[in-house]
């Protein structure tokens, strides 16, 4: 396997100990334990980073409250100059951070650099929000003469627990709206891709933030993960996870009220209807699966199809599966690279196996790969077709580069057929006729609905779900009402 010597920069990172950040300070878990990050092209070991426990959470969370009334007090114009350098500093390291991307990842290197551009806007446009929060003024009918007025503010101590499949937007998309707002953060980053966010601590902490402000707490779910979710001075947990995850969440938050914001799975409906331009669906479908080896939570992974057009569009997307180039994502051939973890490799697999048992047409790939790729955690861009809505492999999120495929006979059946899930995240629409479309995403019971296009994201338009994939919505001015709340103030001077 072609893999290209790393940067200096990136090696220099990788040859110190990994520490965490806790109140401005690098340290080791208390209980000194370490944990690995693999390299999942290779099954490697690239670095050991601490696994925290409960006591280093308790740490964490003791600092952040520390810092977190000096930092809520700071004017929101120097708030924004400070988010703001940590936007150059992202950008200045860009191609160290897209290399540590794909070394934990695994996704291309070019899909890595996209992911540092969107972490470089998005931090710039959070950082912009600083100076422009306001309140309202509100007419009373009260007997006499009064002032009512509302104030947005911070939460507290807010904790961000990520997953892999964005090792450094995802903990900046917790940052930043909450930094942004006054907020002290601490971030449980995805024991697949801690490294990532080590390296953005540093950054953080070198654009000058004061000390407690930002921390982040490395180690397993079940343990840093869970402490913070119960404790009880934390006052916010944003979760970006498996829907299983947020409901323990969601149990854990009861005994203090701390406010929760989910970004869960999905299963998400693309649905190619027989007037679109073909050839654009094809390449939106072949994206909306493939693109970060369908380890995305909006991969259109269930695909409608017209029925006059199925056989020949499958097939079509088949071919397509079959000529992907797997590879490590530092070799500039690859198109697509591993799967985060060996259990993510095994569970995807587990899940070909399912449909096969439950009668589907595989009709691409739905193997790991052997060779020189077979000690990486590889699986082959899989088409089933002849898939039910049914089917398990239908219904359950596989979070993979697998698409089932299901053909519809009319309109009303392509949204029956895809509000059927416990899922509402996203869904796609492809059709030339204008009337199909607005139909069609008028009753599509999900947060963002695509019409010709994709996994089509921008920083100012609001993401989340319906029905079990999350509550609440992030991006944009949505996203700052998930880390403030509102303070009404009335005056009398009659
Ligand atoms: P996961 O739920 O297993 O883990 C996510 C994070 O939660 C990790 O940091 C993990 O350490 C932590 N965690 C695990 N158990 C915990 C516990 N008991 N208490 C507290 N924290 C715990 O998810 P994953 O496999 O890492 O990521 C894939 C999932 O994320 C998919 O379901 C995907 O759809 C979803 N996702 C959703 C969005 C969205 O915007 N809706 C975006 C990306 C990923």
């Amino acid at each position: 396997m072609n893999k290209p010597d790393l940067l200096p920069a990136t090696r220099s990172f990788l040859a110190k100990p990994a520490k965490m950040l806790i109140g401005g300070q690098w340290r080791a878990a208390a209980a000194g334990e370490t944990l690995p990050s693999i390299d999942p092209a290779t099954g490697e070991v690239i670095a050991d980073f601490p696994a925290g426990s409960a006591t280093d959470a308790d740490e964490a969370v003791r600092a952040a409250r520390q810092a977190f009334p000096a930092w809520k007090r700071i004017t929101p114009y120097d708030r924004g100059r400070l988010l703001q350098k940590v936007a150059a500093l992202i950008e200045k390291h860009g191609d160290e951070l897209a290399e540590l991307i794909t070394l934990e990842n695994g996704k291309p290197l070019w899909e890595a650099k996209k992911e540092v551009g969107t972490a470089v806007s998005w931090t710039e446009y959070y950082a912009g929000w600083t100076t422009k929060l306001t309140g309202e003024t509100i007419p009373l009918s009260l007997p006499g003469q009064f002032l009512n007025y509302t104030t947005r503010e911070p939460l507290g101590v807010v904790a961000g627990i990520t997953p892999p499949n964005y090792p450094l937007t995802m903990p900046l998309y917790k940052a930043m709206p909450a930094l942004a707002t006054g907020n002290a953060v601490i971030i449980k980053p995805s024991e697949d891709t801690s490294l990532v966010a080590l390296r953005l601590g540093e950054l953080i902490a070198e654009a000058g933030l004061p000390d407690g402000v930002f921390n982040v707490l490395t180690g397993l779910g079940e343990a840093v993960g869970a402490a913070l979710a119960n404790h009880n001075d934390v006052d916010k947990i944003t979760f970006t996870g498996s829907t299983e995850v947020g409901r323990a969440l969601v149990r854990a938050s009861a005994g203090n009220l701390k406010k929760v914001s989910l970004e869960l799975g999905g299963k998400s409906p693309n649905i190619v209807f027989a007037d679109a331009d073909l050839e654009a669906a094809l390449k939106g479908v072949f994206m909306g699966i493939f693109f970060c080896q369908g380890e995305i939570c909006s991969a259109g992974s269930r695909l409608f199809v017209e029925r006059g057009i199925y056989d020949d569009f499958v097939a079509g997307l088949a071919d397509m599966a079959r000529s992907v180039k797997l590879g490590h994502g530092l070799d500039p051939s690859t198109k697509m690279g591993p799967l985060v973890s060996q259990a993510q490799q095994q569970r995807v697999l587990g899940y070909v196996g399912i449909g096969t048992d439950e009668k589907a047409n595989l009709l691409a790939g739905g193997k790991a790969p052997g060779g020189s790729l077979a000690k990486g955690f590889f699986v082959e861009p899989t088409v089933f077709s002849g898939v039910t809505n049914q089917m398990r492999i239908a219904q359950e999120e596989i979070f993979g580069p697998v698409v089932c495929a299901i053909p519809f006979d009319d309109l009303s059946d392509a949204v029956a057929k895809g509000n059927d899930s416990p899922f509402g995240l996203a869904a796609g629409i492809w059709t030339r006729d204008i009337r199909k479309a607005h139909q069609a995403a008028a009753a599509l019971e999900a947060g963002t609905v695509w019409v010709n296009c994709y996994n089509a994201f921008d920083n100012a338009s609001p993401w989340g779900g319906f029905k079990q994939s999350g509550w609440g919505r992030e991006k944009g001015p949505y996203g700052l009402d998930l880390f403030t709340q509102v303070k009404s103030v009335i005056i009398n001077f009659s």
